[in-house]
């Protein structure tokens, strides 16, 4: 099987040394951080190996559901393509938006929100996680009837897509592009800790999911890039897990079976006594205090919030 992300590997190296050369023209802009970009590489390396290795499996859980499918989609014909970039995108949006909602998924993907540099080595900073937890989203696109090679294929062509989008250097497009696809100003602020950017624009191509879904936020003022709380750590073993142990850490000190519970599957941030709050907690108490006249909006308590 052709693997797309391979073949992507000279056109990430020639478009980040060009960006990091313009970058050099803008010093207001945070660019390259030798670190920052090695861990992201690191990570991306990692994540392309991982997915290698599971192919067969993938092929093999996604090929059982096409079993019990009620027909099949011609995977020849252009109009399926259509409707699977379209049906990908969807399932991807869903994905994504349970990672940030669910904090045992978002231990997985934590890691893609880990740098405070926005720039194209972001976005290979990919999880080596997430081709577990992703998977059971794109089960129902097999039941419909589309070919699991083609489910993985348009998956990877999702990511791909995403990669020109982590970048500072492209300010808005023009409207009707804005309104319909994710754009690197759409996707600066999910990547930003800002409150109001907080678990927004999870779209993977079309930016239409989150504005039909209640999760769309506009670029309004600068992005703060990273986490509420920054891991300050380049090791990518901290990377990919450091999340998972922060799991294990609150599971032991859990006093209830709803405590331990409410630490894997609710929201991130949660604590059963509120010393750490969710995103849609923070949001409320910064709206509360602007309400009240203070100037608190972007300065709340820390959290575990992504
Ligand atoms: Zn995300
Ligand atoms: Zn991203």
């Amino acid at each position: 099987m052709i693997d797309l992300t391979v073949f992507a590997v000279p056109v990430f190296i020639a478009t980040m040394i060009a960006e990091a050369a313009m970058l050099r023209q803008r010093p207001e802009l945070k660019g390259y951080r030798r670190r920052d970009t090695r861990a992201s590489l690191v990570m991306g390396t990692v994540n392309v190996l991982i997915n290698l290795a599971m192919k067969g499996v993938q092929l093999a859980i996604l090929g059982w559901f096409a079993t019990l499918a009620p027909w099949h989609l011609d995977p020849q014909a252009w109009q399926t393509w259509a409707i699977g970039v379209v049906a990908v995108d969807f399932a991807y949006y869903w994905f994504h938006r349970s990672s940030h909602d669910v904090r045992l998924l978002w231990a997985a993907h934590v890691n893609h929100h880990s740098s405070e540099h926005y720039n194209l080595s972001t976005a290979l900073r990919q999880s080596w996680t997430t081709p577990l937890t992703s998977l059971p989203f794109y089960w129902p696109l097999a039941l419909i009837g589309l070919d699991p090679l083609m489910i993985l294929t348009l998956e990877a062509l999702n990511t791909l897509y995403q990669y020109w989008i982590h970048t500072e250097l492209i300010d808005r497009l023009p409207v009707p592009l804005e309104a319909i696809f994710n754009t690197a100003s759409h996707h600066r602020v999910h990547h930003g800790t800002n409150i109001e950017y907080l678990d927004r624009n999870h779209a993977g191509i079309f930016i239409v999911w989150d504005k039909l879904f209640g999760t769309f936020e506009s670029e309004a003022r600068p992005v703060r890039y990273g986490l509420t709380k920054n891991i300050g750590s380049f090791n990518p073993l901290v990377i990919a897990f450091h999340e998972y142990t922060a799991i294990a850490r609150d599971l032991r000190r859990a006093s209830s079976l709803r405590d331990a519970l409410g630490y894997l599957f609710a929201p991130p941030g949660w604590s059963p006594d509120g010393s750490t709050l969710t995103s849609r907690q923070l949001r409320a108490a910064a709206g509360g205090r602007a309400e009240s006249g203070s100037d608190a909006v972007g300065e709340a308590a820390p959290a575990l919030a992504g």
